[in-house]
């Protein structure tokens, strides 16, 4: 029988409620137990497909093609539960759903209403999210006690406890201790009002996690325990960690965190928990022996969340290298009016990551021009394969008027072009080419030495794609297809093999990297930047 466990937020959104949940499932899943994650979101979107990067950060693609929050990114990361659209529900997929019902004359008669028929919908969803033969499943709530739109959800968790026995579920509750400079303290106040706001909907919590800059007092502690009526082992500290988002499993469980959720749920205890590979993983990230920089040429360089998943990769393979990796991120669009060479100075490697429409591509294109000409290890992705075929068809093989018809739909040379299925497309969610499909690894390529395997599955979110019309041309001209989804020959991988790392791929392999499995695209192109940075240091010594 599956037991819940319950994470809600208070006082301030991004307090980091997704890190925590993916840290106590690493804790939980390293103590033998079999864990599941989900995350319930109140806004109304029926899935976070067709929200901006610059509001909502990256949109992230599970195994079998959800477009998710980049949370369950996060969840991927972290755990090994099983992620996929079952992983999250919002109040969009569950009013849909309720509507639906409506309409087919389900409900017999009856009034439709928020409790029972929509708390009904989300607590099925929670029961589904507990993906077969869990024997934990954590449920994030979005959003931060006391808004309107997470009432409803709030309202369903608690029935969902009520329904069931008492060590079957528990509430995990996340505040913030903020600390005041003038008075150079912490207050607990906000933490009492916020679970104040919880007791009112009937939800005590069992555990609270109080985030926090300086280390909590004990008469913090027993301050807070007295206040919110949670004992005080049970008041655990999350302090803001210095090195990585990594250290987060370690740090909660020298606070008790793991110990309080198996008191409450009588989980069987485990005479020691091993936690040396996530141990000697912070202690590389921590102590590297080279440092890079690698340039990521996007739309959304402003914000760091859009690309979320893209510098996590790169960071996971750097410390595979006792490598730290610096971005500098480079708005494509600033490539046009200005000295390419000079953005891109000193770069060890560069990126081009996924992207929509027209802004940007030109300076995408212009980044991969200097790489190509200045034999810079080089990393397309999505949009950024797109750029490199673009590029080589116009500046090598000669095809001058090169583009994608995303750009321009009438251009007379589309080497990018719409897929056939995509044609009578109109709606915007949950309609481009999704998840994960497979690639064939064509051999004697740089992927084949790369991957070293024949047949690998990586996710996709696109509607254009390398059009065949100019295969034959492109290859003659030195842009060999090095991956291919046989079923429909796509290309799904370029590359140049007489650069050291050269490579454009038409999927996402940063949504399948982890801090201890760094994806081999990354490992091999970061290792391709560290190799270029160490000779031309070992040039310019000679020099010297
Ligand atoms: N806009 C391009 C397409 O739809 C690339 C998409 C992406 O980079 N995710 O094909």
């Amino acid at each position: 029988m599956t037991k819940f466990i319950f994470v809600t937020g208070g006082v301030v959104s991004s307090l980091g409620k997704g890190i925590t949940t993916a840290a106590l499932a690493v804790l939980l899943e390293k103590r033998g137990l079999k864990v599941a994650i989900q995350k319930l979101d109140p806004y109304i979107n029926v899935d976070p497909g067709t929200m901006s990067p610059f509001e909502h950060g990256e949109v992230y693609v599970t195994e079998d093609g959800y477009e998710a929050d980049l949370d369950l990114g996060h969840y991927e990361r972290f755990s090994n539960a099983p992620i996929g659209r079952h992983s999250n529900a919002t109040t969009g997929s569950i009013y849909s759903e309720v509507i639906r019902k409506e309409r087919a004359g389900e409900y017999l008669g009856q009034t439709v209403q928020v409790i029972p028929h929509i708390t009904n919908e989300i607590k099925k969803a929670i029961t589904s999210g507990a993906a077969e033969g869990a024997d934990i499943s954590i449920v994030e709530i979005g959003g931060t006690a006391g808004d309107i739109e997470s009432l409803p959800f709030l309202e369903a968790i608690r029935q969902y406890a009520l329904e069931r026995p008492k060590t079957q579920t528990m509430f995990v509750h996340l505040t913030l201790l903020p600390y005041l400079k003038a008075s150079g303290e912490m207050k607990t106040k906000p933490t009492q009002q916020s679970v104040g706001k919880l007791r009112e909907i009937g939800i005590q919590p069992d555990v609270l996690v109080c985030r926090c800059e300086h280390p909590m007092t004990e008469g913090m502690r027993s301050k807070i325990s007295l206040f919110c009526n949670v004992r005080e082992s049970d008041v655990i500290q999350e302090i803001d960690v210095p090195t990585t988002i990594y250290e987060v499993p370690l740090d909660l469980q020298k606070h008790g965190l793991d110990s309080a959720v198996v008191n409450h749920l009588e989980l069987p205890s485990v005479a020691k928990v091993d936690m040396s590979d996530w141990q000697d993983l912070v202690t590389r990230w921590a102590n590297p022996k080279h440092e890079i920089e690698i340039a990521v040429v996007g739309k959304y360089i402003e914000l760091h969340d859009a690309y979320k998943s893209i510098y996590e990769s790169l960071a996971h393979a750097g410390t595979a290298h006792n490598t730290k990796v610096h971005f500098r991120k480079i708005a494509a669009e600033s490539l046009l009016d200005c000295e390419v060479s000079e953005s891109l100075k000193g770069i060890n490697g560069v990126l081009v990551p996924g992207g929509f429409g027209e802004r940007g591509l030109e300076g995408k294109i212009n980044a991969v021009q200097w790489a190509r000409e200045n034999n810079s290890p080089t990393f397309g992705i999505c949009f950024g394969m797109q750029a490199i075929t673009i590029e080589y068809a116009r500046n090598v093989a000669g095809i001058k008027d090169a583009n994608t018809s995303e750009v321009d739909e009438n251009c007379a040379n589309p080497v990018i072009d719409l897929m056939a299925e995509q044609e009578n497309v109109s709606d915007k969610g949950g309609t481009m080419r999704l998840g994960a499909y497979a690639c064939r690894v064509v051999p004697n390529t740089r992927l084949a030495d790369i991957y070293d395997r024949d047949m690998v599955f990586e996710r996709h979110r696109h509607r254009w794609e390398f059009n065949n019309t100019y295969r034959e041309q492109l290859e003659k001209a030195g842009l060999t297809a090095s991956g291919i989804f046989e079923k429909r020959d796509l290309v799904e991988a370029v590359e140049i093999s007489d650069h050291d790392f050269f490579v454009g791929v038409q999927y996402h392999p940063e949504f399948k990297s982890k801090p201890l499995a760094p994806h081999p695209l990354f490992d091999h192109f970061v290792a391709a930047s560290l190799r270029l940075m160490l000779n031309s240091n070992s040039a310019q010594s000679v020099e010297a």
